[in-house]
């Protein structure tokens, strides 16, 4: 079997942040390669439920280089968000290979080599922008596996269908978890669960003001809480539910119990399902055999840059890979120092 060509980069990871990196490295010239295991452009975006809008309007949601296209209403569907990435990725002709699931990723003295289920790639630097999407993350609570009702994460919800009629308690209090209320509370008995009291931002400001608000902080060096990212952007729907008086949330119970949980006074409470609108951790498990993954499956990172793999980035993870690196607004920021590292690091002679 002949060598695999080796690469200067590869990212793997299409969505966003892939995306953007290699918006940065487009002009450089390095020889690089996206890899992506799903069959089309779009990222976690094509797995977003129906409704799922973005929280900032489309001239605040973009990629660098291009705008976002005018979309018909003020806060872009999920749709308008894959059409933007397909048609982003298509001008810029960049290079992706799909679909290609990469499984585990080794150490080699060029740099590494990577297998995937479509054989061996090779490169001297590795960019990881693969999300979370396909981690769902929801908490181990006491009795989590005796309930016998109907469990399902965020990831997978779809339309509050199949919620009908039911007892459904929604757990997470974030962006998520108000417009999955707002959405299921108009066709089932549905209660919202957060460990604290929801932070829902002023009506007349949107994703771009918490955007700005944080920045700010951010470039004050003041990273105090408070008007972060997770405050809840009231879109439509979610005024609409707190017209109904539904917004109101409670404190987590103490254990489930077969058909229903058992709150903190000690009360138990039958219930048919739950929704886990409780966030996601890094795809980041095919880095296993380097060693540099913590408990919580992140990796220990100067900026975006592995502390102890030399070659490695991570690209959109969130805070921990940049600020705000996990929104289409907020992802250029890292992806640019990123490529400029990388560019770097690749021609310097006596890298390290
Ligand atoms: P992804 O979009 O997940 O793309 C990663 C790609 O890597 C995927 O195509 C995946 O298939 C691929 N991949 C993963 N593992 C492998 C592997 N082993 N091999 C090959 N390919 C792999 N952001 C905003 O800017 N504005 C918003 O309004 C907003 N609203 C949101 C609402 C919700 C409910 C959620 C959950 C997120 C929201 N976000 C928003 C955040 C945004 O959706 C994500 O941060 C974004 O999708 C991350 O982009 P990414 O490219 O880093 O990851």
């Amino acid at each position: 079997m002949n060598e695999p060509v080796i690469r200067d980069v590869i990212i793997i990871g299409g969505g966003q942040s892939g995306l953007a990196t290699a918006y940065n490295l487009r002009r450089s010239s390095l020889d690089f390669l996206l890899l992506d295991e799903q069959a089309q452009p779009g990222g976690a975006w094509l797995h977003g439920w129906k409704s799922l809008r973005l929280f900032s309007p489309a001239d605040a949601s973009s990629l660098p280089g291009w705008l976002m296209p005018r979309t018909h209403e003020l806060y872009p569907t999920r749709q308008d968000v894959i059409d933007y990435l397909t048609h982003y990725e298509q001008r810029y002709g960049f290079p992706v290979q799909r679909p290609v699931r990469v499984a585990s990723v080794e150490q080699i003295d060029a740099g590494f080599r990577l297998k995937t289920d479509r054989g061996e790639y090779q490169t001297r630097a590795l960019v990881c922008a693969t999300g979370s999407w396909s981690q769902p993350y929801s908490p181990d609570y006491p009795g989590r596996k005796t309930f016998q009702g109907l469990q399902q994460h965020s990831a997978f919800y779809a339309t509050p269908d199949e919620f009908r009629g039911k007892r459904v308690l929604v757990v997470g209090g974030g962006n998520s978890g108000a417009q999955i209320l707002a959405e299921v509370s108009k066709v089932a008995d549905a209660t919202w669960m957060t460990l604290q009291e929801p932070t829902f931002l002023p009506d007349e400001v949107d994703g771009r003001f918490l955007f700005q608000a944080a920045t700010q902080r951010f470039q004050s060096g003041n990273t105090a809480q408070g008007g972060g990212l997770a405050d809840i952007v009231m879109v439509d729907s979610v005024k609409e539910a707190r017209s109904r008086g539904v917004l109101q949330a409670v404190r987590p119970f103490t254990a489930l119990i077969q058909n229903g949980v058992v709150w903190p006074d000690g009360r138990q409470e039958s219930i048919d399902a739950i929704i886990w609108c409780t966030g996601f951790r890094p795809a980041l498990g095919f880095l296993e055999p380097l060693g540099v993954l913590t408990p919580e499956g992140r990796v220990q990172v100067q900026g975006t840059r592995s502390v102890r793999q030399p070659g490695l980035w991570l690209v959109g993870y969130g805070n921990w890979t940049g600020f705000a690196s996990a929104t289409l607004i907020g992802v250029n920021r890292s992806a640019r120092q990123t490529a400029r590292e990388v560019i770097d690091y690749l021609q310097s002679p006596n890298r390290s």
